[in-house]
């Protein structure tokens, strides 16, 4: 096993081309899950030490989330309301000693379909900035992951950073997961949801499942139901959940199909009621 750890992008750009069987590790809390050894018994692109890939910055005055960046380091940031879904999805990840490890970036490459920071990445309009030696893309998020741990990722390329765009920072959020326990669980389903409202009238929002789909799903049905609605007015006994046709909940080891849709109709009310009781405390 060869293993690297080098100090910066060009450094891992020119490992990734003289090496074509490399696997990128992060924080490796789902890498060594999946190994039955002690260590890693592939060869190891370690990305942990490129200071450029960990932490927020900008990009174009829009805000940009290194790919290393830890779940630890999200809680402790200081950010806008419209971060409060992701500052929550954090704080719920697996324990603390998971959170000081684990990346956004490993979440969104691993791409499970329980992965925590996706539904709230498409609820932001999240793309992601996908680089090689010689190329830069980005791709928005919903683009990126094809299905169950399948994603667009090419041979050669490290996702270094997650974009917001600025227009999308406007507005507040919240995030709830349910799960069988507390702590160290794989959710039954999660919803993100970030609303705009301006003089009680909801602006602008963007509602996503998790855990119910092989990915997770904007939920556009809803949203448009929600879009315009005076927030004084009982806007929940108006939400027709018949429509909501974007997820395709499983019967699993962890929860039956009904409960699954039924949970998720409950979080929907319960992340849209968050935001509104945080607007009423303001
Ligand atoms: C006990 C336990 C509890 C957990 N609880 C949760 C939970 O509640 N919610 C949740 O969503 N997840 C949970 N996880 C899964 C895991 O902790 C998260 O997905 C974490 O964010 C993964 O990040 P990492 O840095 O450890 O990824 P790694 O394990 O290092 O990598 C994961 C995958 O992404 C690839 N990769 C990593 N970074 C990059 C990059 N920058 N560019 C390209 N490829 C990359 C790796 O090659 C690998 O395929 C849990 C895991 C454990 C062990």
């Amino acid at each position: 096993m060869n293993y690297f750890q080098p100090n910066d992008l060009n450094s891992a750009f020119d490992v990734l081309k003289n090496n074509s069987d490399l696997t990128i590790a992060a924080g490796c809390t789902d890498l060594f899950p999946v190994t039955n050894n002690i260590s890693l018994d592939k060869n190891i692109l370690d990305i942990t030490n490129i200071k450029s890939m960990r932490g927020f910055g900008l990009h174009n005055k829009n805000t940009k989330i290194g790919a290393a960046t830890t779940w630890t380091d999200i809680i402790n940031e200081n950010l806008p309301s419209c971060f409060d879904m992701l500052k929550a999805c954090a704080k719920e990840v697996g324990s603390i000693q998971i959170q000081n490890l684990g990346t956004i970036g490993g979440n969104i490459c691993n791409a499970s379909p329980a992965a925590d920071s996706i539904p709230c990445l498409l609820a932001l309009d999240a793309k992601l900035e996908l680089s090689s030696i010689d190329n830069q893309r980005i791709i928005p998020i919903d683009e990126f992951i094809l299905g169950s741990r399948k994603t667009k990722l090419e041979q050669g390329e490290i996702l270094t950073s997650i974009i917001i765009p600025k227009e999308k920072e406007k507005g507040s959020s919240s995030f709830k997961k349910i799960g069988a326990r507390k702590y160290l669980v794989i959710s039954i389903s999660m919803v993100a949801c970030r609303i705009l409202i301006s003089n009680n009238i909801i602006e602008d929002i963007s509602i996503s499942i998790g855990s119910c789909s092989e990915v997770a799903k904007r939920i556009f049905s809803i949203e448009r139901q929600l879009i315009n609605k005076n927030i004084k007015e009982d806007i929940f006994n108006q939400i027709d959940f018949s429509q909501l046709n974007e997820i395709s909940p499983i019967t699993d080891i962890r929860s039956t199909q009904v409960y699954r849709l039924k949970a998720s109709q409950s979080l929907i009310k319960d992340v849209v009621a968050d935001i509104i009781n945080k607007l009423d405390i303001e």
